[in-house]
């Protein structure tokens, strides 16, 4: 991989914090409930889509395979939020005037962030056609790339056996196709490692027979294709990357790609001041099998890369009037 040119929104403004806090009351805040997002319907045909993540605005590294799955394929996505945000206060400088409030004091930001970052997500939700979001309210304590102080023996910041369990209902209850997380790295903020690995062992306490195909994302700068992965044990089975092009064209003299909704759906993370940076950037979603891997999980994976490549919106013809706004012919 080229890490140069993989945008780690893992280090950015949400999940950047340089000092701990305590844990935030248990209950504080509206929670645990899914919560519509969009219209769509939870018994369409399309495939069913759970991504797990830790903040509030990651979901804007799967933003393209979001919004097409829900809007091309009929699908269904879901998320789940680990923790409640409260530690993205210090990029939150132009949102202060916005919501009113000195986000940046760390005191003010960690206790007004949680409530402001959901009804950003929520928004962002919406535009990327994600249907149901559970938030599961654990603190956003402070970056760290040290996966023990998140998921080690002494590990206090979240209440794993709540997450754990309420991972295991949400799976139990979603019979989902795909199970999304960020792509694991050293570097990766702790937050995002543990999102992902407590993830990819919901999946695995699902009975064999329907147990979701897990990927993990990361998103890249340019479209230029990495290398292929293969499964080290098992004959050269393709791991990724399963390539989201947010660059595909469409749209009047093609002018238009699934930036746009991208973009949209950073725009609504108001105190979020770095990602809003990230505008037209990030033209590839990169996914790869995470976790136990088989033939039929590639097999599944190949088949919903290659739906999610088809052309969406049919081109129209205008005539020469529409120069002027006319009606379309
Ligand atoms: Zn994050």
């Amino acid at each position: 991989m080229r890490p140069a040119l993989v945008l780690l929104f893992a280090l950015i403004a949400a999940c950047s914090s340089t000092s701990s806090a305590k844990k935030s009351a248990p209950g504080s805040s509206p929670g645990s409930t899914p919560t519509p997002a969009a219209e769509s319907s939870s018994t369409s045909a399309g495939p069913r889509v759970l991504v797990v993540t830790a903040h509030p605005d990651d979901e804007i590294a799967f933003a393209g395979l979001l919004y097409k799955v829900s809007s091309h394929l009929g699908g269904t996505c879901d998320l789940v939020v680990v923790t409640n945000g409260e530690a993205g206060f210090k990029y939150a400088t132009l949102a202060e005037s916005l919501y009113g409030a000195e986000l940046t004091d760390e005191r003010v930001g960690r206790a007004r962030l949680p409530e402001i970052r959901k009804r950003e997500l929520m928004e962002s939700a919406g535009y990327l056609g994600i249907h149901g979001v559970r938030f599961l309210d654990e603190q956003d304590h402070r970056y760290t790339t040290d996966i023990e102080e998140v998921l080690g023996p002494n590990a206090k910041v979240w209440d794993l056996a709540r997450v754990r369990r309420e991972l295991d209902a949400v799976l139990d209850q979603g019979r989902y196709d795909f199970v999304l997380g960020l792509r694991p790295r050293d570097e990766s903020h702790a937050h995002h490692k543990a999102a992902t690995a407590l993830a990819a062992e919901a999946v695995l306490h699902q009975p064999e027979e329907r147990r979701p195909v897990m990927m993990v994302v990361q998103v890249v700068e340019h479209v230029k294709a990495s290398p292929l992965q293969f499964a080290a044990n098992d004959g050269g089975l393709v791991v990724g990357p399963f390539v989201f092009d947010r660059t595909q064209k469409f749209g009047h003299q093609g002018k238009l790609d699934y930036r746009v909704v991208t973009n949209w759906a950073i725009a609504a993370h108001k105190t979020q001041g770095t990602m809003q940076l990230f505008v037209n950037r990030g033209e590839r979603e990169e996914y790869f099998l995470f976790g136990e891997q088989r033939l039929e999980g590639a097999r599944k994976a190949a088949e919903l890369f290659e739906r999610l490549r088809e052309p969406q919106f049919e081109s129209k013809q205008y005539d020469e009037r529409a120069e002027s706004g006319a009606a379309r012919r």
